[in-house]
């Protein structure tokens, strides 16, 4: 192995040790027989030191977070007077700025402060503290500040005058201030005008931040912030999909490596070393990725057209998780031809049997009979599936009469 690369398996997998006995680089010695098993191994190890770094920065905030909820949560204590006189002496907490010469815990503050601004709000008691169009004092699935109707609006505004007399939202500021699509949702909670506003974390029932509801919050969001996460979090949610839907075993397996990105395709060896062009042997006109090979090589646009399934009019994406789950979700579609419906994991399956075939023995089949073969298998496997299901249940009657005698 080029000693470059294996310093950075090293690295990722943690495994230093070379030589010895039955294992090379911690690798099981057969790997040498099989690349399949040798990209399984490599992928599952990246993928387990990647998201064991993201969880670890992700409860970091989680946890940093709780230290600026604090100085929210207790405003008169001692550790919340003394950082408001050093740091934020003037403004609200959400508007300190990081300052000349910060200490190394405000620095830690100021880093889960940014979680924070994502759920917390405020809870409207006689509505002095808060203001109107600066803070955030409405909540939808997210705490938010209210829309305004008018285009010149009060910054200054404070929610306390939104409140009647009898302790009521006034209708009329309320009408005057507001879209009318906005109001029905102030009524869902009234001002509590014997208390003073109060910043509540929005994700649990008492209002208080907890580290788990944080650190769920920041895996909602994990979009923006770590596209890693998301891409494994979308990846799950359609391995998990395919674990519970009816496939054979086999076909099952090679869409979860299909979506872990550890089929062995030229472009995946070829990243991790092994000397192989990534160039398609089938078209030899793009990269041999995992989604050429099973939604935009020639040979897979030839079947995807003969399904006769609604395939995307511009092409499909360059990512295999969007063409995997756009193409089972046609599974669900009553519209679409039962035989072909259920048979689409099978003629994902044809598609890369195929490209297989083409590369290495050289055969060529007609994309009609790649479908027909597919639907033909699902066929039956579903057949056999249901004939031993009854025979189980038949058993299982047969238990139950026999007890009851
Ligand atoms: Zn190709």
């Amino acid at each position: 192995m080029d000693p470059y690369m294996r310093h950075l398996l090293s690295l990722f997998t943690g495994i230093e040790q070379e030589g010895g006995t039955g294992k090379y680089l911690g690798l099981p010695e057969c790997f040498s027989g099989s690349k399949r098993d040798f990209m399984q191994f490599i992928s599952d190890s990246l993928k387990s030191r990647l998201s064991g770094w993201y969880e670890k920065t992700l409860s970091l905030r989680g946890l940093l977070a709780k230290q600026g909820w604090r100085l929210l949560d207790s405003p008169n204590s001692l550790v919340t007077r003394v950082y408001k006189a050093k740091y934020f002496e003037n403004v609200p907490f959400f508007e300190a700025r990081i300052g000349y010469k910060p200490s190394y815990a405000w620095r830690s503050i100021m880093f889960g402060r940014e979680l924070l601004e994502k759920g917390v709000m405020k809870s409207i008691g006689n509505g002095q503290d808060t203001r109107v169009w600066l803070d955030k004092w409405v909540f939808d699935d997210r705490p938010r500040r209210p829309f305004n109707k008018e285009l010149t609006i009060d910054l200054n505004l404070n929610v306390s005058t939104l409140i009647q007399d009898d302790g009521g939202w006034n209708p009329q500021t309320l009408h005057d201030l507001f879209p009318p699509c906005e109001i029905p949702r102030f009524r869902s909670f009234p001002p509590a005008q014997h208390l003073h506003d109060r910043y509540v974390w929005a994700f649990t029932q008492n209002g208080q931040y907890t580290v788990k509801s944080g650190n769920w919050l920041l895996s909602q969001e994990s979009d923006i912030l770590n596209p890693i996460s998301t891409d494994m979090i979308r990846v799950n949610k359609v391995k998990i999909w395919v674990l519970e839907t009816a496939i054979e075993p086999k076909i099952r397996l090679f869409l979860c490596r299909a979506l872990s990105q550890a089929l062995a395709v030229a472009e995946c060896m070829s990243s991790h070393g092994l000397s192989i062009s990534p160039l398609c042997l089938v078209c030899h006109v793009e990269d041999e990725t995992i989604t050429h090979v099973l939604f935009s090589c020639p040979l897979a646009r030839g079947v995807w057209s003969a399904t006769g399934l609604p395939t995307p009019a511009q092409g499909f994406s360059n990512s295999v998780v969007d063409n995997v789950s756009l193409i089972l979700n046609f599974m669900k579609q009553a519209e679409i031809a039962e035989g072909t419906r259920q048979a689409i994991p099978w003629i994902l399956w044809g598609i890369w049997k195929a490209h297989n075939d083409v590369v290495f023995t050289q055969r060529d089949q007609d994309s009609h009979v790649i479908v027909a073969l597919a639907i033909e298998e699902a066929e039956e496997w579903l057949k056999q599936q249901t004939l031993i299901s009854q025979a189980t249940n038949r058993d299982a009657n047969r238990h139950v009469q026999h007890v009851h005698r």
